[in-house]
């Protein structure tokens, strides 16, 4: 099978798209956002080894590389509309790519998300590249400079379950619901569009909500003091794992993909389609200050970063 049988096999798929006026199978992709939108794209890489484990299930990786692009879409508060899609693979296992395609088909089709263009290489690693087009009203998007002192921190979901997912696969004690939040990252897409205009400053969560809260406040000129206590733990998190490991994971560990925003309004939870938690408070000073029990807690991270 050549690379041209290959797209047209795995990667073309029908759809109705009047924002398409031209897709996969000429030079580039014609797009058509509509009237009084602009543009948000966002591009993420996932390296065999780096990213995922050499043995991840295909589907899973086709899923997860759509799905951490959407996340950041959502922290935009931006409407996903078009993907292209970079491919690197050793050789072509057509068991393979069909895998890799229903997992990436499946999450673009729970955002209307349509696959417009790409690449196909060879290469000495499996490199996934997936790029979104999403669209945001002018001046709407959701940025992370806005969060002022006296504002809210809130975050979505639960924390730490991806990280703690990861581990568990590591040491051969797989947990299903664990695995999963790790495997099949749920982006705060509906979230993210209906906090839009109510948030001041958000961020994906994908390196660790104190890495990632870290950056928010610094983009923002602000500090942050986060309560412990609050960090929102799944009941499966807290029965693996020991209360201080459940800190370390929930502040630390990554690729939970919920969102931090800050708000100076009310949140209401019933105009939302997640749990949502208020963790803290935007300070004037610089950096975070967390508490656990009205005390002052020590914690440093840096989160994860690569060619450290
Ligand atoms: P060119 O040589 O002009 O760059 P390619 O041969 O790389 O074109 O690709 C042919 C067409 O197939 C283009 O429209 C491209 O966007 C699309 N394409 C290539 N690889 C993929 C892929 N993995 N997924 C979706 N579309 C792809
Ligand atoms: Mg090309």
């Amino acid at each position: 099978m050549d690379e041209f049988e290959l797209i047209e096999r795995f990667f073309t798929r029908e759809y109705e798209d009047s924002g398409v006026v031209a897709g996969i199978g000429d030079d580039g992709a014609v797009l058509a956002p509509r009237p009084g939108q602009q543009l948000v794209t966002v591009v993420d890489t996932l390296v065999q080894g780096v990213h995922f484990p050499v043995d991840i299930d295909a589907a899973d990786l086709g899923y997860r590389v759509v799905a951490v692009n959407l996340s950041d879409v959502a922290a935009m508060g931006a409407v996903p509309r078009w993907m292209t899609l970079a491919l690197t693979l050793y050789s072509v296992d057509e068991s393979w790519l069909a895998g890799f395609a229903r997992g990436l088909f499946e999450a673009a089709a729970e955002h209307d998300v349509r696959l417009v263009g790409g690449d196909t290489t060879s290469g000495n690693a499996v490199v996934a590249t997936v790029q979104i087009l999403a669209e945001v009203g002018e001046g709407k998007a959701m940025l992370r400079s806005g969060a002022r002192p006296g504002d809210t921190i809130y975050v979505t979901g639960t924390l730490g379950d991806a990280a703690a997912g990861l581990e568990l696969l590591h040491i051969g004690r797989p947990n299903e619901f664990l695995s999963r939040r790790y495997l099949r990252p749920t982006a705060r897409v509906a979230c993210g569009q209906q906090i839009q205009g109510i948030a001041t400053a958000a961020i994906d969560v994908s390196d660790g909500l104190y890495a990632d809260l870290n950056k928010l406040l610094q983009a923002s000129g602000v500090g942050g003091a986060v309560n412990l206590d609050a960090l929102p733990i799944s009941a499966q998190l807290a029965a693996s794992f020991g209360a201080d490991e459940r800190r370390r994971l929930a502040l630390s560990g990554g690729d939970d993909y919920e969102l931090c925003f800050t708000s100076g309004g009310e949140i209401r939870a019933d105009g939302l389609d997640v749990l949502v938690t208020a963790i803290g408070t935007v300070t004037d000073a610089s950096g975070i200050v967390c508490r656990a029990d009205g005390k002052v807690v020590d914690y440093t991270d840096r989160g994860y970063r690569h060619f450290r």
